[in-house]
């Protein structure tokens, strides 16, 4: 009896892995779920999930899940935009409680660039219906009670970007509700399944090499983030990106004292208190290239001096724990969206970088129309492959956590 209703109570079924899809997913993580999510709402419903882990282990179990617009290119902020109202609906399109929580961001200036930078971001969000503006020191203190504003020292905090709707999410329930949907939509979800080698016959893909067994595949999408490149030379193709840990960590969990995201690029680190009571602390990538997911001393020593400067009154607070994941960066910091010129059936999302969770929504709603119909939506025809040759790079320099325009 409690057999029978364990059963039933899965999230999804554990099916035999076929031969055949119409489309098989290489990648369990938020992009390949949310994909097929919504290709089942296009109608196809032959796809195969491969994860070689588990669901959602990759950088979608390591993410800060922060949600937010206030992006800067006239590329990037209708795709966000479009991708942070989906979240807004997504938690009552799943059925699922994904605590989405819209706290608000602060973006810190603390130079006369950096304001620049952040009033051309803040006009540059109205015009495309972002709600972003600029907030002076004393509105930040009342927004941020404990926040040290710094006056007299370096880097005092000279204003900032508001951003009202951004929010954290529960990341994982965004992978699993999403994984739910796809189910209940007929795709079969099948972790622990490597893929470990793509097929071709007259330049077009015909299926994938597993530890499994061989797949046919009409259309192949590769949703692999930080090991993007891996798959993409089973097919020969250099992809401009490098791969590069991130390193992020929490407190303690103490009284809510903190009700904002709070970021600061000339500090390097950015700063929110979950509902648990916990900080979660992030920053900017390693500098060098990996595909080593441990946790070192050294970022977290700098995190927390840079944590400190914004918040002193954090002195005596422990850190409980600290993690990494894999980032994919691509060298104009936007990601990569569509199909591959010469190599039909194969479709790419990736650079997803340290930015994209927050995109999962809209990247898999419009890779799902491009699937399904063979043309690519006007919201992510910036970002195709071919920009790289044509050099209409998207220079989203306001995608990295801290991010800045200087
Ligand atoms: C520490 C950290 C903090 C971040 N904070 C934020 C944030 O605050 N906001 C935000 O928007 N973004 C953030 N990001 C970025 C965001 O988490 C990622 O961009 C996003 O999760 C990528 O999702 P994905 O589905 O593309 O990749 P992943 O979640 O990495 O999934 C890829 C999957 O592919 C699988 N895979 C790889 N190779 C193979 C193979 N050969 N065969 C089968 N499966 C394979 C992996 O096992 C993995 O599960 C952060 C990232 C990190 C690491």
């Amino acid at each position: 009896m409690v057999l029978q209703l364990f059963k039933k109570n899965r999230m999804w079924d554990k099916r035999p892995l076929k031969d055949r899809y119409q489309v098989v997913i290489i990648g369990g993580g938020v992009h390949g779920v949310s994909t097929a999510y919504y290709l089942t709402k296009l109608g196809i419903k032959d796809i195969a999930v491969l994860d070689k882990g588990y669901l959602g282990g990759g950088a979608s179990a390591r993410t800060t899940a922060i949600i937010r617009a206030n992006y800067i290119t006239a590329e990037g902020i209708p795709f966000f935009s479009e991708s942070l109202k989906l979240y807004e609906g997504l938690a009552t399109e799943l059925n699922f409680n994904l605590l989405f929580n819209q706290m608000g961001r602060l973006d810190l200036g603390h130079t006369d660039a950096a304001v620049y930078g952040l009033r051309m971001r803040a006009g540059f969000n109205r015009l495309l219906g972002v709600d972003s503006r600029m907030v002076g020191p004393k509105e930040v203190k009342d927004l941020v009670p404990p926040i040290d504003l710094r006056e007299g020292r370096p880097f005092p905090i000279l204003g900032a970007l508001y951003h009202p709707p951004c929010g954290v999410v529960r990341h994982d329930a965004v992978v699993w509700g999403f994984a739910r949907g796809a189910n209940n939509g007929g795709v079969e979800l099948h972790p622990f399944t490597e893929v470990t080698g793509i097929d071709r016959t007259n330049g077009r893909v015909s299926g994938v090499e597993t530890s499994r067994g061989f797949v046919q595949a009409d259309t192949v999408l590769s949703a692999t983030a930080g090991w993007s490149s891996t798959i993409a030379a089973m097919v020969d193709l250099e992809l401009p990106l490098t791969t590069h840990p991130l390193e992020v960590m929490v407190t303690e969990p103490l009284k809510p004292f903190l009700h904002k995201t709070i970021s600061s690029a000339n500090l390097h680190a950015y700063v929110y208190q979950t509902d648990r009571g916990e900080v979660v602390i992030g920053g900017g990538v390693d500098p060098y290239q990996s595909y080593s997911q441990h946790s070192s001393l050294r970022p977290i020593e700098e995190l927390a001096a840079h944590t400190l400067e914004m918040f002193p009154c954090m002195g005596q607070v422990k850190v409980l724990r600290q993690w990494s994941g894999l980032c994919d960066m691509s060298p104009d910091y936007a990601p990569i969206m569509g199909t591959v010129q010469g190599l039909d059936g194969f479709v790419l999302s990736c650079g997803w970088g340290s930015w994209g969770f927050k995109a999962a929504p809209a990247a898999g709603k419009s890779i799902a129309h491009l699937i399904s119909t063979g043309e690519t939506p006007d919201l992510i025809k910036p970002f195709a492959l071919s920009r790289f040759h044509t050099g209409r790079l998207v220079n989203e320099r306001a995608a990295a956590p801290a991010a800045a325009i200087h």
